[in-house]
């Protein structure tokens, strides 16, 4: 049994959470304490009492307290791989990678902590001094997906401390043991009572109490939850941040190099399942290599070793549950009756029972079809062709969303002018829509991200507020 932190006390609770594996449905992972809305409450309450010191301690405190957890993390990466790839299906080496980059993010915000940045002005007015610090928002809510349950904690709740700001964090309930992971290793490595809570819980109950009391709130998730999120909050205008879905295109053009293109489109679409909100789920080809293409990456789709995500060579683990297994079958249905070709993904049956599909491909689609406009999450990517360039850009951005892009080609001129025409916030020139690096800033445009960027130095725009003092002799 694992208990939420309120206000530097474990805390149990009579009802609970279990996550079940997704490679094997007969292993209950964990049991978790389901927080309530009166936890909520009592969280927000010892956060606000914790903040005076908190805001004032040193930089160099909060920069040792990163660091250790940082350390940590990074030494323990083969069991924290290992329970992340049993707790959401994600491949071992996937699993094992996403940790190492969350304990490299709290590692580069243990550098921030100690360079947050401040200007002086050069004086307009002689003899006054114009002075612009940052200052900590306060108390910040952090609500989390399942599909990065160490890393998006992590690149969330580091900046956040780094800046000083005390942290209410909400997990997903389908991925509570690594949100209850992160929240030891942080209590252990020093943070003050109070300073951050662990609420696990659902989101319409936890995740809604939440929403009501916090001064900003960073939330990752779905463009659904997203708006619900907004609209509660517009009673009070907390500070937001939200990143949600994507539906990302990847322009594969005539002059490219076939082998790296089929190369970048299945490590883009299919990687991690497919269940990545930068997937490359839209494969944009134009006329004079699509066959080529098409079949190349069949090729790639066929020698997939799908299986469950702890076992040696097994490359696509299953999808999360039975709602996204059941949601990706019904789109294989929605893509026949829409006139697509539909290649692959077929249920499978492994040693273990799990939530396993055949990667797939929906083929001869066009940009109008529901299965190029909805955001689906699995290992499923369609295909559309384009006449040329000038086209396929039109269809990439033919989309409700901008989260990332991605273009295959050997052209200077072409890829200069997809990096600035592609409505999108993360353009990649012969490379996977997805696989970020955590010192950059990372964040969409359109219906996928509000609010300031996340990640590397940027993060502190959203995790500070900018005063700017005047001051005269
Ligand atoms: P989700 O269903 O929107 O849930 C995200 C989080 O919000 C969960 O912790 C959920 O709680 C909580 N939540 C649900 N309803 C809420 C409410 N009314 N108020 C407050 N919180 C609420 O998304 P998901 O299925 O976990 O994740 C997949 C989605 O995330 C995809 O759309 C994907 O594209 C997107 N994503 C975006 C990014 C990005 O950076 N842009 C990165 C990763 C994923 P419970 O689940 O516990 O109920």
């Amino acid at each position: 049994m694992h208990d939420n932190l309120i206000g530097g006390d474990w805390v149990g609770s009579s009802s609970l959470l279990s996550n079940i594996n997704p490679s094997d449905i007969t292993e209950n992972v964990g049991n978790y304490a389901k927080a309530s809305q009166a936890d909520v409450a009592r969280a927000a309450e010892a956060a606000r009492a914790a903040f005076p010191a908190w805001r004032n301690a040193t930089a160099q405190l909060r920069a040792d307290i990163l660091a250790a957890a940082g350390e940590e993390i990074l030494a323990r990466r083969d069991e924290l791989g290992a329970l992340l790839a049993r707790e959401e299906g994600k491949v071992l080496a996937e699993a094992i990678g996403e940790v190492v980059r969350a304990g490299r993010i709290f590692r580069f915000f243990a550098g921030e902590a100690v360079r947050t940045p401040g200007e002086i002005l050069p004086q307009v007015r002689l003899g006054v001094d114009v002075e612009v610090t940052r200052e900590p928002v306060g108390v910040v809510g952090i609500i989390t997906p399942w599909n990065f349950p160490i890393a998006i904690p992590a690149w969330k709740i580091a900046p956040a401390l780094a800046f000083g700001n005390c942290v209410l964090f909400k997990p997903s309930e389908l991925t509570p043991a690594m949100g209850w992971m992160l929240t030891d290793i942080l209590l252990r490595a020093g943070l003050p009572r109070g300073v951050l809570s662990l609420l696990m819980g659902e989101g319409r109950d936890v995740g809604a109490a939440l929403v009501e009391t916090v001064d900003a709130i960073s939330f990752t998730g779905s463009v659904q939850t997203g708006h619900s999120i907004m609209a509660a909050a517009s009673q009070r205008m907390p500070k937001l941040q939200l990143e949600m879905g994507g539906k990302n295109p990847l322009i594969v053009l005539d002059d490219a190099d076939l082998t790296l293109a089929a190369e970048v489109a299945a490590n883009g679409a299919f990687g991690q399942t497919g269940q990545r909100c930068t997937a490359s789920s839209r494969l944009i080809v134009t006329a004079g290599i699509h066959d080529r293409f098409v079949a190349a990456l069949q090729e790639r789709l066929e020698a997939f070793v799908v299986d469950n995500a702890m076992k040696p060579g097994s490359q696509i683990g299953p999808v999360i549950d039975q709602r996204q297994l059941d949601k990706n079958q019904n789109y294989i249905e929605i893509a026949k009756s829409e006139g697509a070709k539909v290649y692959g993904g077929e249920l499978l049956q492994r040693d273990t029972p799990g939530f396993y599909m055949r990667p797939c491909l929906f083929l001869e689609t066009n940009s109008g079809m529901r299965i190029n406009r909805e955001e689906i999450f699995g290992p499923i990517a369609s295909v559309v062709r384009a006449a040329n360039y000038e086209e396929a850009l039109a269809i990439a951005n033919d989309t409700e969303y901008g989260l990332s892009a991605g273009i295959c080609t050997t052209s200077l001129k072409y890829a200069q002018h997809f990096r600035r025409h592609v409505e999108a916030g993360l353009a990649m020139v012969n490379l996977p829509t997805a696989g970020l690096d955590y010192h950059a800033p990372f964040g969409g445009t359109k219906a996928s991200s509000f609010g300031p960027r996340e990640q590397g130095s940027y993060a502190v725009d959203f995790y500070t507020v900018t005063k700017t003092a005047y001051i005269s002799p």
